[in-house]
C-alpha cells in the first residue's frame, strides 16, 4: 500500500476548456472587482501564485507539511453500516481528522507558504465560526508571522472557544461591529484593512473573493480529490466514484473534493447548500436555489439580495454555511448543470448528524451533516454496486452545544 502522496499528484487545471479564463471568469461568474488601490497587490499575488503552481520546490515543502503536520492523507473510510442503510457503497473522506479539525488547514498552509515566498510578514484573515481563523492563526504560529483575524462581534460571542484558541496561538482578534456583526461584515472589514495596508497578505478561507482567490483556494484544497483517486483505486480497483458529494458554504471543501473529477462525465456531482428553515421561509442561506447575480467581496456571483441589491442576511444552523454568496465556480457549475444542488434544511442536517454518529461512531461538523443529508435526497437512484464518496469536512466538537439541544427529540 503506497501512502506516499508526494508522487501521486496532478497539479493541472480542473475546469479544462469550459473553465476559468485569463481574467478569472467561470462563464459569467468570477473576475476581480477590486478598488484601484489593490490592483498592484492582486497582480503581484497572481504572478506569485501562478509561479508556484508548477514549482516542484514549493510543492515538496507544501506536501511535507500536509503529511507531517496536518496528518495527510486523510482516510477514505468505507462506512459499512451507513452503506447497508442506503443500499449502496458509501465512502467517507475524513477531513475531520486533519489537524485543527477540518479541511481549512490545507488552504491556510498553502497560502502561508506563498506569503512567505512573497516576503510578507503580516497576515490578515476573516472568519465566521472561527474555523478559518483558527487554521490561519495556527499557520502563522507555525511560521512565526503576525496574524490579525477579523470576526463579527456576534460571532466572537457565539464562538468564544475559537476566539480563545486564536488568542492562545498569538493572533489578534478584531471584533467587527459594522452591518450585522457577522461573516459578511468581517470580510468587508478585512478588505477595508487590506486597502489601507496593501503590504499585508490576505488569506481568504474559501473559494470566494477576487481572482485569483477562488482558483487558488480550490487548487490548495485539490489534494482531497487527488487522494480520493488513488485511495479508490487501492480499495475498489477503479479511481473514480459514481457519485461525489460535499457541502457548499463558499465552496472550498466541495471544490477540493470535485477538482480532479470535474471533466469526468462518469462522476455525478451533488452539492448541499444550507436551506436553513426552508428556502421560502426567509430564514435560509440557499444561495444557488434563490440567489441572483451580483457582486460581493470582489467577485461576480450568485447572491441573496433584495431588488435594490441590498444583501439579505443569511440564516443556517451551521455557521460555516451561513454566507450570502457562493464561490463563482460553484455558481457556474450549477448553471451549466455539471453539479446538482440540493438545499438541506436544519432539521435534515441534524437527523443526518445523529444518523452518522449512531451508525458509524463519527460525530460530524454540522456543515458536513448537510452533505450527509444528501443521501436521503438521492437514495432512489443508487444501485447496489455504486460507489458514493462524501466528504466529511470537519468534526463536530464545535457543534456540541447545538447537538445537545436536540438530544430529547432524537
Ligand atoms: C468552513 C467550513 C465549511 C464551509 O466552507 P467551504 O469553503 O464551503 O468548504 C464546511 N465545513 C466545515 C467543517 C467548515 O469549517
Amino acid at each position: 500500500m503506497d501512502k506516499n502522496i508526494d508522487n501521486k499528484s496532478n497539479f493541472s487545471s480542473p475546469l479544462g476548456a469550459g473553465g476559468i479564463d485569463n481574467n478569472g471568469f467561470y462563464g459569467d461568474f468570477g473576475g476581480a472587482y477590486i478598488p484601484e488601490i489593490l490592483h498592484g497587490t492582486v497582480e503581484r499575488l497572481k504572478a506569485a501564485y501562478f509561479a508556484i503552481k508548477d514549482d516542484a520546490t514549493f510543492k515538496a515543502e507544501y506536501y511535507d507539511l500536509l503529511k507531517n503536520y496536518v496528518g495527510r492523507p486523510s482516510p477514505l473510510y468505507f462506512a459499512k453500516r451507513l452503506s447497508a442503510e442506503y443500499g449502496t457503497n458509501i465512502y467517507l473522506k475524513r477531513e475531520d481528522l486533519n489537524h485543527t479539525g477540518a479541511h481549512k488547514i490545507n488552504n491556510a498552509l498553502g497560502q502561508i507558504l506563498l506569503a512567505k515566498r512573497m516576503g510578507k510578514t503580516r497576515i490578515i484573515a476573516e472568519t465566521g465560526a472561527g474555523q478559518h481563523g483558527v487554521a490561519t492563526a495556527t499557520a502563522c504560529a507555525l511560521m512565526g508571522l503576525e496574524c490579525i483575524v477579523f470576526m463579527g462581534k456576534t460571532d466572537v460571542e457565539r464562538q468564544f472557544l475559537n476566539v480563545q484558541k486564536m488568542r492562545m496561538l498569538g493572533a489578534t482578534v478584531e471584533p467587527v461591529t459594522s452591518g450585522n456583526w457577522t461573516l459578511k461584515d468581517a470580510t468587508n472589514e478585512a478588505i477595508r484593512y487590506w486597502c489601507s495596508n496593501p503590504d499585508c497578505f490576505y488569506i481568504i478561507g474559501s473559494t470566494v473573493g477576487p481572482h485569483p482567490y477562488p482558483d487558488m483556494v480550490g487548487f490548495f484544497q485539490s489534494v482531497i480529490s487527488e487522494e480520493i483517486k488513488w485511495q479508490l483505486k487501492e480499495q475498489v480497483g477503479r479511481d473514480f466514484p459514481d457519485y461525489l458529494m460535499a457541502c457548499v458554504g463558499g465552496g472550498s471543501n466541495a471544490m477540493g473534493t470535485y477538482y480532479h473529477y470535474l471533466n469526468d462525465e462518469r462522476v455525478k456531482i451533488i452539492s448541499a447548500e444550507a436551506g436553513g428553515m426552508g428556502i421560502d421561509s426567509g430564514e435560509t442561506a440557499a444561495t444557488i436555489s434563490i440567489g441572483t447575480t451580483g457582486i460581493l467581496h470582489g467577485s461576480k456571483t450568485l447572491l441573496m439580495q433584495n431588488e435594490d441589491g441590498q444583501i439579505t442576511e443569511p440564516y443556517s444552523i451551521s455557521a460555516g454555511l451561513d454566507y450570502p454568496g457562493i464561490g463563482p465556480a460553484h455558481a457556474f457549475l450549477a448553471k451549466i448543470g455539471r453539479t446538482k444542488v440540493h438545499p438541506i434544511n436544519d432539521d435534515e442536517a441534524l437527523d443526518a448528524a445523529f444518523e452518522l454518529t449512531r451508525l458509524e461512531g463519527i460525530i460530524p461538523a454540522i456543515e458536513s451533516a448537510h452533505a450527509l443529508a444528501l443521501l436521503k435526497k438521492v437514495k432512489d437512484t443508487f444501485k447496489l454496486n455504486d460507489i458514493v464518496v462524501i466528504t466529511v469536512s470537519g468534526r463536530g466538537d464545535k457543534d456540541m452545544d447545538t447537538y445537545v439541544k436536540y438530544f430529547p427529540v432524537i
